[in-house]
Parts: C-alpha cells; structure tokens; sequence
C-alpha cells in the first residue's frame, strides 16, 4: 500500500484490510473482488491484485509460510528485485543490495551519479555502487539505516545535509550539486484524453459494470464508458433504453501516471431497470451498496457529489 502512496493516507486503508484478512490464509480465501473493494480509492489497484495473487501463491506452493529464498520471493507477483533484497535483508538478516527510490536519491548524490536514477544506464551504474558499497556484517541494521537516511535526511529538495551522517564523502555536497542530483524525470507533455461515463440509475439503484480483469481500473467496477458522447448515445439507443429523464453532468478531470481523463457523466433515470444492464458483468446496486464495492476513485467522487447534491449540500 506504501508504495506510491504516503503513510497517512494508507493507514485507515491498512487498519481495515488487516481487520478483513488477518492473515495469508484469509487473504488467499477472499475473492478479488473483496480485496479490491478494501483498495477502492486507494489507487494503483494492480498493488492489490498482485498481494492478492501472491497470496494465493504462498498458500499454494509455500503452505502458508512466505519464502525464504531470495529467487522465489522476486517471483511473487508485485515484487521486484529490491523488495526482494530488503526483505531478505530486513527478515533474514542475509546480505543483498537495495536500491528503492529513496535508496536511489541517497546513492546518486552521494557518489554524484548524474542523469534520471529510472534511466537504465543510470540505474546499472546506481545498482553496482549499492551492490559495493554494502558492508560485509549488519546489512539489516544498514539497510534500514540507508532506507531512514533517504526518508528523512536525504529528501528530495533541501537535504539536510549538515545532520547527514556521511556528509564528508557526498561528492553531491561536495561539489555543490543537491539541489542537481538526481536529474528529475524529463518533462514530458501529459496526453489528455476524454471519456463519457453513463450514470444510469433507477430511483436510487445505480448501474456497475465490471471492467475486465488487467488495464485500468481491471477488475473494479465501473459505470458504462465510451469514448465519445455519440459513442454513449448510440449505444444507450441501440440496446431499447428508454429514459424518463437525463442530463449532462459537469466535467472532471482525473490524472494517472501516465495521462489525464476528462470525464463528462451524463445521468440517465429510467421509470424501470432496462434488461440490458441486467446482463452478466452488469449490477444494480444501492448508492450504499456502490459505495461499499470496488470502485474507483473518480466513480466514488460522482457518486458522493450525488448525494451532496441531493442533500441540497
Ligand atoms: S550529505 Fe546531503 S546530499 Fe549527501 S547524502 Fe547526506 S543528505 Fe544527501
């Protein structure tokens, strides 16, 4: 959940996942869509399916126990090399080499490796010093110390670098390149691109519809969307739907990693549910019962507006 996300917004998350899966056991037993449901509004819902499949892993082939080798750890989904080594680093007390984003913020001022530390070639050099720069006792102690130093010495603007234990050897320091090292992620122009969500709802019954398993939002459920309003019309026209009342709702912007959607909803109110969304893959639920599911983030956002708005708040 930590990754990508900061501490305080994760804990509310946490405390609620560890309540409904207590451990491997139960969180191999849930369904998907009970785990993604505790992730709704958290983002990054591939995090979650991967703990979920990994899950399922570890009481597969490992009953119940995680593994202990580092190469069977690295193969579990959502894990990767330096997860890897910090757990067998931090739990097994085992020498190997991490290099997370902050480790990789640490390791570039200090031996002034210039360049953007996601850059490959930047990466192998990154890789090779904290591969030699790892002592040959304590790398539990150490790696937590690396780990500690990038969280709350090294930051990433304004180190404090006068508090910094290894302040006489930084090459960054030393030449007076912290605020350089390392290079940020070149700019590049956000594509935008547009979507129409439909918001068909029966009284207070709004229609869900799961989205397929991988891609954005995968497995989550969603309300019908097309790429263009023509796109939405048609389709409403095409499957008999016949409305009692409709209205285009004000646009919103939600950003990914990678790109920003404009969302225009149109809300859509039938006298009596439409068989089409009474076909597999498509669900009626209660604005309770919506809000409870594995929704994304901007769908729950609509969602409470509505309420809001009908709260005349
Ligand atoms: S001296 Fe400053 S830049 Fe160098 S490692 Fe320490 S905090 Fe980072």
């Amino acid at each position: 959940m930590l990754q990508q996300t900061q501490v305080a917004t994760v804990i509310p998350y946490y405390l609620r996942f560890i309540e409904s899966f207590p451990d491997v056991t139960a969180l191999a037993a849930a369904s998907e869509e009970q785990v993604l449901a505790h992730w709704s509004g958290l983002g990054y819902y591939a995090r979650g399916r991967n703990l979920h499949r990994a899950a399922r892993i570890i009481v597969a082939r490992y009953q119940g126990e995680f593994p202990q080798e580092i190469a069977d750890i690295q193969e579990l989904p959502g894990i990767g090399r330096s997860t890897a080594a910090a757990v067998c680093s931090l739990a097994y007390h085992e020498r190997h080499a991490i290099l997370d984003g902050n480790v990789k913020r640490v390791l570039a001022r200090y031996c002034g490796i210039e360049g953007w530390p996601v850059n490959r070639e930047v990466e192998e050099k990154l890789w090779q010093q904290a591969e030699a720069l790892m002592p040959q006792q304590d790398v539990a102690l150490y790696t937590q110390a690396l780990m500690d130093l990038g969280t709350a010495v090294c930051i990433r603007s304004r180190p404090k670098c006068a508090a910094c234990p290894v302040q006489a050897d930084c090459i960054a320091l030393e030449t007076n390149r912290t605020a350089e090292i390392p290079a940020a992620r070149p700019r590049k122009v956000m594509p935008e691109k547009h979507a129409t969500f439909l918001l068909l709802m029966h009284g207070n019954d709004i229609f869900l519809e799961r989205r397929p398993g991988s891609g954005i939002w995968g497995g989550l459920w969603c309300l019908p969307q097309f790429d263009t309003e023509i796109a939405a019309r048609e389709w409403f026209v095409r499957n008999g739907m016949e409305a009692t009342a409709g209205e285009r709702l004000k646009t919103f912007v939600h950003t990914f990693t990678h790109f920003k959607l404009h969302i225009t909803p149109l809300r859509v109110e039938f006298a009596h549910k439409p068989r089409r969304a009474a076909q597999p893959g498509g669900v009626w639920l209660d604005m309770t019962g919506a809000l409870g599911a594995a929704i994304p983030t901007p769908v729950r956002s609509m969602l409470l507006g509505l309420i809001r708005a009908q709260a005349g708040v």
